[in-house]
């Protein structure tokens, strides 16, 4: 993809979208503590704060939980 391409508006945001619905889905359905190592350190591998509160969704959508 060259930077030609991105100055289109419409591929711009349509990437934009898809990058962030890819974040969304793995935030919702893979994350084990990974996207909070950063902000909260050991805390979040133990705590595991998105998995909690994604947990009734992963197993609503089948996704790996346990
Ligand atoms: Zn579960």
């Amino acid at each position: 993809m060259s930077a030609h391409v991105l100055k289109n508006p419409a591929v711009l945001a349509g990437t934009l979208a898809v990058l962030a619905a890819l974040f969304a889905l793995f935030a919702t359905l893979l994350d084990q503590g990974q996207l909070l190592t950063p902000v909260l350190g050991k805390a979040a591998q133990t705590a595991n704060y998105l998995h909690e509160f994604t947990h009734d969704g992963r197993h609503l959508l089948g996704a790996p939980c346990h």
